[in-house]
C-alpha cells in the first residue's frame, strides 16, 4: 500500500492504533540473535545527551533499574563541547556553558564531586558591535543601558509561571505567547533588552518572527532570577565535558557508543525489542520500556513503527541549523565583536549569520555560534566565519593577523524544535504530551520542556516516576 494511503488508513483508525504509518526500517528476526548479541533490561534510553545521560544515572543509580544508552556518537554529552587548547593546557567550554543553582543541579554535580562556581558576571575584556555583513563597526558603540526594558519584559514572563515546567499550556493559548516576538517589542516597548534576550534566545532562528513562546523558553523567569541574582553555575575547573566523564565511567558497558536505532517494534505489553547497529555488529534489546531523549524528529524516527497520532505530531517540526567553534588568530585577544545588523529591525542579524566572536580568556581563541533557519553544512559554516572574518579585516577593523585558523568546530543541529503559532494555538503541544507513555515509549529532552539542562533534569524527574511505574 503506498505511504500516503497507510497513513490515512492509520489516522481513519484512530489515534489509538499502532499501525505503523513511517516504517522504512527492516524486517528482523528477533531469533537470529545469540544470547550474547542480545541485551535484556528495564530501560532501553535513546540518547546520551543531556537528558539521556541524566536519565540513565537516577534509574540505574538511585531507582534500581537496568538500563541502557543508545548513543550515536562516541562520548556523552550532546552540546557539551569542551576544548583543550594544547598551548596553555587550559579549558574552553564552547557548548553548554551554565546552570541554574537548582537541587537538581547541585545533586548532580554533587554526586561526582565535581565542585560548582559562580559565572563571573563581567568581563574584563572589550566588547565591539559590529555589523558583521559589512565589517563595519556601528556608529553608536554605547548599549542603551537594559534594566528598565528587562523589568518590562519580567513583568510580562511572571505571568507564565508555568512555562519554566514545559509547555502544559493553558487552552486557549494566550494571545501574547503567539505574537510574533519583534511586535512583542513594539507592543511593550523593551527595544533596549533585545541585545540580552537575543544573547539568550538567537537559536530560535527567525528571532523576530518566532512566536513569544519560544523567547519566554529560553529567556524566561529562571533566567532572569539566575542573572538578577548573580547565581548561574559553572564547573569550578571551567571543564563542564568533566561531567559526562565521569558518568561515563559511572555507566561503563550500559552505553553503547557509536550506535544507532535499526529497529524499534513496540508493544503495550511492556515488552519493546529495539534492534541497533552498534560497532561490534547488530545487538537486539528487550527492554521493558523505552524512554526517548533524541530529538523526535521524523528523520530520526524512521526506525520506528509510528503510530498516525504520534506521525501527526512528529512530522509538524521546525528547527534551527546550528555550528558553535572556536577560532585561534583573526580577531586580537581581549577584544570581542558581536554581530550588530544596522540595516535591520532592532539590529538583530537575519539568517544565516554568525552571532560573535567571543574571546575565551585565554591565548588567541575566539568561541564563536553561527544560526541558519535552512539547511546549512559544515562547509558553509565555515566559509561564513571566514568571510565575515575577512570583512572585519579589509575595513581595517581588526588587524590582519595570522590567518584564521578554525581549531574546533561542532555540529548542533537539530536544536530548538519548535511549530508556527497556529499550531500552536490548535492544541500542539497538548497532541505532543498527549504521547507520553504510550506504546511503551516515554520521552523527555529539549522538544518537551525549555532547551536548557537545568529546566530539562527537572522536566526529566517528572517522568522518571512514570516511568517506574509502567516497569511495574
Ligand atoms: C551550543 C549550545 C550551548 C548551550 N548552552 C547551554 C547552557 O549554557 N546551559 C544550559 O542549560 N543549556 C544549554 N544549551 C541547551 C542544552 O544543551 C540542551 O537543552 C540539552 O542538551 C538538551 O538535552 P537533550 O537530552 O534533549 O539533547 P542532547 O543533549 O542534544 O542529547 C541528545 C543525544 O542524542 C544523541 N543522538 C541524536 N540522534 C541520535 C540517534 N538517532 N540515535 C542515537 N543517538 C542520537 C546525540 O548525539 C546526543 O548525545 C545549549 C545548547 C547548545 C546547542
Amino acid at each position: 500500500m503506498p505511504l500516503l494511503s497507510r497513513r490515512l488508513l492509520g489516522a481513519a483508525l484512530g489515534f489509538g492504533s499502532i499501525l505503523p504509518v513511517l516504517n522504512a526500517s527492516p524486517i528482523i528476526n528477533k531469533r537470529q540473535f545469540s544470547a550474547a548479541d542480545t541485551i535484556e533490561v528495564d530501560v532501553c534510553i535513546v540518547g546520551g545527551g543531556s537528558t539521556g545521560t541524566y536519565s540513565a544515572v537516577r534509574l540505574s543509580q538511585d531507582l534500581g533499574k537496568t538500563v541502557v544508552v543508545v548513543e550515536k556518537s562516541d562520548i556523552l554529552g550532546g552540546h557539551t563541547n569542551t576544548y583543550i587548547d594544547p598551548v596553555t593546557g587550559s579549558p574552553i567550554d564552547y557548548g553548554v556553558q551554565a546552570f541554574h543553582n537548582f537541587t537538581v543541579v547541585t545533586d548532580y554535580f554533587g554526586r561526582f564531586d565535581i565542585p560548582l562556581t559562580p559565572v563571573s558576571e563581567t568581563s574584563p575584556y572589550t566588547t565591539e558591535y559590529v555589523d558583521f555583513s559589512v565589517g563595519r563597526l556601528l556608529a553608536n558603540q554605547t548599549q542603551a543601558d537594559p534594566t528598565a526594558a528587562l523589568i518590562k519584559f519580567a513583568e510580562q514572563a511572571l505571568q507564565y509561571t508555568y512555562l519554566p515546567a514545559g509547555y502544559d499550556l493553558p487552552n486557549p493559548v494566550p494571545a501574547d505567547l503567539l505574537l510574533p516576538f519583534g511586535e512583542f517589542v513594539t507592543k511593550y516597548g523593551i527595544q533596549d533588552a533585545v541585545p540580552i534576550i537575543l544573547e539568550f534566545a538567537h537559536g530560535v532562528g527567525d528571532f523576530l518572527a518566532s512566536p513569544t513562546l519560544y523567547i519566554f523558553q529560553n529567556f524566561g523567569i529562571p533566567q532572569l532570577e539566575s542573572i538578577e541574582s548573580g547565581s548561574f553555575l559553572t564547573t569550578a575547573g571551567h571543564d563542564n565535558s568533566v561531567l559526562y566523564q565521569k558518568a561515563t565511567a559511572l555507566l561503563g558497558s550500559s552505553v553503547l557508543y557509536g550506535s544507532t536505532l535499526v529497529h524499534a517494534e513496540r508493544n503495550d505489553n511492556g515488552t519493546q525489542y529495539i534492534t541497533v547497529q552498534t560497532p561490534s555488529g547488530l545487538k537486539l534489546i528487550k527492554a521493558k520500556q523505552l524512554l526517548m531523549t533524541i530529538p523526535p524528529i521524523l528523520e530520526n524516527l524512521t526506525p520506528f513503527d509510528l503510530t498516525a497520532q504520534e506521525y501527526s505530531v512528529f512530522s509538524q517540526w521546525e528547527y534551527t541549523y546550528y555550528f558553535t567553534g572556536i577560532i585561534r588568530d583573526g580577531v586580537p585577544a581581549n577584544i570581542s565583536v558581536v554581530n550588530t545588523a544596522v540595516t535591520q529591525p532592532f539590529n538583530v542579524p537575519v539568517s544565516p549569520y554568525v552571532v560573535h566572536f567571543t574571546y575565551s580568556g585565554i591565548a588567541d581563541l575566539h568561541t564563536f555560534f553561527t544560526v541558519s533557519t535552512t539547511p546549512q553544512t559544515l562547509a558553509q559554516a565555515e566559509a561564513l566565519i571566514n568571510s565575515d572574518l575577512a570583512l572585519m579585516q579589509q575595513s581595517g577593523l581588526i588587524p590582519s593577523c595570522e590567518p584564521t585558523n578554525i581549531v574546533a568546530i561542532n555540529n548542533h543541529t537539530p536544536i530548538q524544535l519548535r511549530v508556527p503559532a497556529d499550531a500552536i494555538a490548535n492544541g500542539f503541544y497538548a497532541d505532543l504530551y498527549a504521547l507520553q507513555g504510550l506504546h511503551g515509549t516515554f520521552w523527555t529532552g529539549a522538544a518537551w520542556a525549555p532547551d536548557d539542562s537545568s529546566l530539562l533534569w527537572e522536566f526529566t524527574e517528572t517522568i522518571l516516576p512514570l516511568l517506574v511505574k509502567a516497569l511495574g
